[in-house]
């Protein structure tokens, strides 16, 4: 007898969660067709860690079942015919469905050929044991448990195993989820897939760029990406990213003080920026094409290194906020932040900070009307003056309304 799980299913999923793939289940086997829960969600119920990301096979037609469960729900509806897939949206979560495939792969990093077939063949195509396990919702027997690679096992026994030798070559983005699992539940690489891993690194170069930026991306989403990073450098597998990015613990002291300070940009961008810190432009660029990063996060690295080049300017303790604000004016703001984050400098730090938390906001009272309003008539010469005047702002040199206007009346002569 398999084992069964109805009652911890019963208790992980959130009630209307649990009662949709109920429903799912029953109209599956009105349809003749088994409904599997599989993969994250399994291993997350077992662990006791909230996932609601739930991801259904059915061995039949996706499609079909998907349709029927939206006839009588306000669930959206999108279909990927190709890939025999279904997204329904609820309010607050929602499902994939899709129908059980096998895969072939006609070379190594290229994308599986893939047909239908049955559960097995959908749960061997998977990544890992612990990613591999499947819980019957067909009426009859929901709850049961399929576990055909031991993933019950690996989960008790903390580790991260593929189901078989050839499966880092198959797919090489492997090589980088293996480390994110083991990193972020705290398991170790079984000592078979770790020697495999090792064997494989090179696998790397026959994965596109867009494929393995897809695996740093969910790296940098972790909770602790220093530690995935830091276990990638140390298996060879940052090197084979690029040969002088590193995982160690100046980059995990960074990410964890990013953590700590109010940012008000994209975590995962400045984490980006500080992972190519010390990479010459050259080398970034290497990188930025290697990855084919999209134009912003490309742009943030960029500016990154231009300012760490140009961060000598702004050492001097004696800096007038005006000179901080001309410097920086022009960067983006992930720039100077992960600048001030990484810069050796506590004086260029204390600017940077300054400038993001302060000299960026500065605005005149003043506007080119009032000054027109003043007498002073349209042309670039409102633009000087109004330039002028933020800089005595920004020194602290006028405060009020009056004194703005009082400067103006002495610049214009
Ligand atoms: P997470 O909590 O990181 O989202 P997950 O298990 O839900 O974990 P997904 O990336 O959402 O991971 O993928 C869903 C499932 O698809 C995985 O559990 C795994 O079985 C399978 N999978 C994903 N990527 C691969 C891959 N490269 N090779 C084989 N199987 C994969
Ligand atoms: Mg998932």
């Amino acid at each position: 007898m398999p084992e069964n799980l109805s009652s911890q299913l019963e208790e992980y999923l959130p009630p209307p969660v649990l009662a949709l793939a109920k429903i799912a289940g029953k109209e599956g086997s009105e349809l003749g067709q088994e409904l599997y829960l599989v993969g994250g969600v399994v291993r997350d119920l077992f662990l006791g860690r909230a996932n609601f990301d739930l991801d259904l096979v059915v061995e039949g037609d996706a499609i079909k079942l998907a349709q029927e469960l939206t006839k009588n729900s306000r669930a959206k509806l999108t279909v990927h015919t190709r890939f025999g897939t279904a997204k329904l949206n609820y309010p607050g979560f929602s499902l994939d469905l899709a129908t059980a495939r096998s895969e072939i792969y006609s070379k190594p990093g290229a994308l599986p050929t893939v047909k239908p077939g049955s559960l097995k063949d959908d749960l061997i195509r998977r990544d890992f044991s612990i990613n591999a396990m499947a819980l019957c919702l067909t009426p009859n027997r929901f709850g049961a448990l399929i576990d055909l690679y031991h993933g019950k096992d690996d989960l008790d026994n903390r580790l991260i195993r593929i189901l078989h030798p050839n499966s880092f070559i198959d797919d090489a983005t492997r090589i980088l989820r293996a480390i994110r699992y083991e990193q972020r539940l705290g398991f170790k690489l079984e000592a078979e897939t770790e020697k495999l891993l090792r064997r494989d690194v090179a696998m790397f170069d026959t994965i596109s760029g867009d494929r393995i930026r897809h695996e740093l991306e969910l790296i940098l989403k972790e909770d602790k990406p220093e530690l995935v990073l830091w276990r990638a450098g140390e298996l060879g597998v940052l090197r084979q990213l690029h040969p002088l990015l590193k995982g160690n613990g100046w980059l995990s002291q960074k990410f964890e003080q990013t953590r700590q300070v109010d940012i008000r940009v994209s975590l995962s961008t400045i984490y980006l920026c500080l992972l190519i810190y010390n990479l010459t432009e050259k080398g970034n660029e290497k990188f930025i094409s290697r990855l084919n990063f999209p134009k912003n996060s490309a742009q943030a690295m960029r500016q990154t290194l231009h300012l760490k080049a140009q961060l000598h300017k702004l050492t001097n303790p004696q800096l007038k906020h005006s000179d901080i604000y001309q410097s920086l004016h022009s960067y983006t703001t992930t720039a100077i932040q992960a600048n001030a984050l990484a810069s050796e400098s506590p004086i260029a730090s204390q600017h940077l900070q300054l400038y993001l938390t302060k000299l960026r906001y500065v605005k005149t009272l003043l506007s080119g009307e009032d000054l027109k309003r003043m007498g002073i008539s349209a042309g670039p010469r409102i633009g000087e003056i109004l330039s002028a005047l933020h800089k005595a702002r920004l020194n602290g040199e006028v405060r009020t309304w009056k004194e703005e206007e009082k400067f103006v009346r002495t610049w214009r002569h």
